[in-house]
Formats: C-alpha cells, structure tokens, sequence
C-alpha cells in the first residue's frame, strides 16, 4: 500500500467515521471526513481521495445522489467509490454497484475486510492512473517525429486543418511554411545516412530555437518541414522565413564525415481573409520556384483564396 493513499470516509454517524479512520490510519492511510453526500463531493473535489467508502443512508444528499455527481464529474469520475450498507440488504448493493461504486461492504466492517476491500480499490485506482499516463505518453509519442523530435506530420496536419478552419470561420491570417534542406540526396550520397540524419536533426533544432510558442513545426516527411504560423500574414512569415534560412545556413553540422554546412529553401503561403485557401499547394509552388532559381533563398506569397 502506498503510504499517501488518502480516503474519504463519508458517513452521517459519527462513530462510523470515528472506528474506520482509526482502522485505516492504524494502517498508514491518510484519512479525511464526510458528514453528509454533498460534503463528500465538496470534500472529494478538494482533498483528491484515492478511494471514498460512501455511506448510503446519508441526509442533505444520500450515497446514491453523492455517487452520482461523483461519476458525472470527469475529474473525479475514476476513483473508486466503495458503498457502505447497513443489513438492508441485496437491492442497495445491486443499485450501487449498477451507479457506478467499485465495492461494497456491509457495516460495521471488520478491520480485516474494511483493509482489503480499501487496498483492493486504491490497487484499481492505481493501475487507472497508470494506464491513464500510458495512454497520454502513446499520444504524444504517436504525434512525435522520433528522428528529430519535431512533431510528426500526423500532427501537423490535424493542425492545418484546425487552425484553417478557424482561419475561414473567424478571419484570422494563416501562414504555412514549406521548408526543404538543399541537396539532401547528396548528403546521404556522399556522407552517407548518419550524416543524413544529423543534418536533419541540426536543421529541425536550428528552426526550433527560431519559431514562437505558437507556431507549429513539424517533420512533413524526408526532408521536408512544415511551419504554421497562426495570425501571420504574409509579410511577417516572410521575415519569418528568412529568419529560418539565414539561422540554418549559418549551422555546421558534425557528422562522422566532418562537418557539413547545410542551407534550406522555404516557399510560403499565407491566407489574410477568409476564402477557399490551398495553402500548401500554393507554399509548394513557391518552393519549386525557389529550387529552380538556385536554393537558399525563400518565397512567401499571399493566397487569393
Ligand atoms: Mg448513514
């Protein structure tokens, strides 16, 4: 048992609280208290138990009703609630069970089965939490570029499309960048894959140190990158731009082939009114002029729509 596993004993009697908070704190638990239902949902929004054993027959607000704002709330809806019953019987324990309670145990419990029943919940409780965090860490990763850290093109793309249709909702510019490392085949031609790779992590982390904590930059895929620059026009993601390009072009990245200088062409696309907007396509036309007119350089246009 963790030694910081609080629980929330809520019972109108105060013998009740008095014999199961001397129980559970004789057994290291952190212990606090509630008279009635609806102090057990004020308290549980507080304190943050990790388990509540949840009386019933309670006035003001009774264990079903308490147990119901329990699980309607997301933030508490996961701990686990164990409902205690008086010799009443099978229908409280069915009726509870169905509203969402973990457990039950008829009073008075003895202390054995009043321990048990309370470890088994904050055991539940637990491995919720924990599978909570893997599943938060799965997302993130899923959203991850490994090679780079940037975000993945998964990622970017959901936020195209969110912040595009906020851009036409609510008329806000929008720029994207499209941003491609020069003469990348011939890196890894000639320096090989290693050096591929850390041109392309020395690239992502020179943009990095470069964009604002609202833009997006992310791995679009090869070696191309995404920028988008929410309430950008175009002029300010052309100074953007070449911002990027003139921190890039002044990196020396070392690799196990000695160092190499790398330098990246940007084509860009913003949207400054409403309208039916091919950011990307546009940012990549741009792009193609700038590989034709002889790279290290950037172009950002505005869109018609
Ligand atoms: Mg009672």
């Amino acid at each position: 048992m963790e030694p910081t596993t609080r629980v929330l004993v809520a019972d109108d009697s105060p013998t009740v609280r008095l014999v199961v908070r001397m129980e559970l704190e004789a057994a290291g638990y952190d212990v606090c208290e509630a008279v009635d239902g609806a102090e057990a949902v004020e308290v549980a929004r507080r304190a943050r138990p990790d388990v509540v054993l949840l009386d019933v027959e309670m006035p003001v607000l009774d264990g079903y009703g308490a147990l119901a704002q329990l699980k309607a709330d997301p933030a508490l809806a996961d701990i686990p609630v164990v409902v205690l019953t008086g010799l009443d019987g099978d229908e409280t324990v069915v009726r509870a069970l169905a509203a969402g309670a973990h457990d039950h145990l008829r009073k008075p419990p003895g202390a054995a089965e009043l321990l048990a029943r309370v470890g088994a919940a904050a055991r539940v409780g637990a491995l919720q939490e924990q599978l909570r965090a893997r599943v938060e860490e799965l997302d993130r990763l899923s959203r991850t570029d490994v090679l780079t850290g940037l975000h993945n093109r998964r990622h970017v793309e959901e936020q195209l499309r969110a912040l595009g249709a906020g851009c036409l909702r609510h008329g806000y510019s929008l720029a994207v960048l499209l941003v491609d490392v020069d003469r990348f085949k011939q890196v890894n031609d000639t320096a090989g894959h290693a050096a591929g790779d850390a041109v392309l992590q020395a690239v992502a982390a020179a943009m990095a140190g470069q964009v604002r904590a609202e833009d997006v930059l992310g791995r679009w895929g090869g070696e191309e990158f995404l920028v988008l620059l929410p309430h950008t026009g175009a002029a300010a993601a052309q100074v953007l731009a070449e911002r990027l390009r003139a921190t890039v072009a002044a990196v020396r990245v070392p690799t196990p082939a000695g160092d190499l200088g790398v330098t990246v062409s940007i084509g860009g696309a913003a949207a400054e009114t409403p309208g039916d907007h091919d950011l990307l396509g546009l940012a990549d036309a741009q792009l193609y002029a700038v590989k034709g007119g002889g790279r290290d350089a950037v172009r950002v246009v505005q869109s018609r729509g």
